[in-house]
């Protein structure tokens, strides 16, 4: 049990590739992201907080995010938010809690 695995909140790391894909389905469907005031219309896929989605080629502007209200955020325990533009939950959580890792410095 690694740091990553505590930080790894859809557990992608032990994953067939089936497996992430159909959870990535899973996700795409529940996501709220469409109807959030950040959203630009035509930017997909959405589902910005499962890892290697990627942030949106579209959005730039944060105005507000409705990921605290998603299904998904309280399945899997999500903690940030504006995943299109500041990177998904692993990678935000790496960006976080990472540094606080090396001494808290930085
Ligand atoms: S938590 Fe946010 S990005 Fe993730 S599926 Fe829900 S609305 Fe989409
Ligand atoms: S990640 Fe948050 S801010 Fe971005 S589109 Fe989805 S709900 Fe809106």
């Amino acid at each position: 049990m690694g740091k990553y695995d505590r930080i790894d909140k859809f557990g992608i790391e032990k994953m067939e590739k089936a497996e992430y894909q159909k959870r990535q389905d899973y996700v795409l469907k529940k996501c709220k992201c469409p109807a959030c005031p950040t959203y630009v219309a035509g930017d997909s896929p959405t589902g910005y907080c499962y890892p290697l989605i990627g942030t949106s080629k579209k959005i730039q502007w944060e105005k507000d995010c409705v990921c605290q209200t998603c299904a998904i955020y309280k399945e899997y325990e999500l903690t940030h938010t504006f995943y299109c533009t500041r990177c998904s939950q692993v990678c935000q959580a790496l960006k976080v809690e990472g540094i606080s890792d090396q001494g808290g410095g930085g």
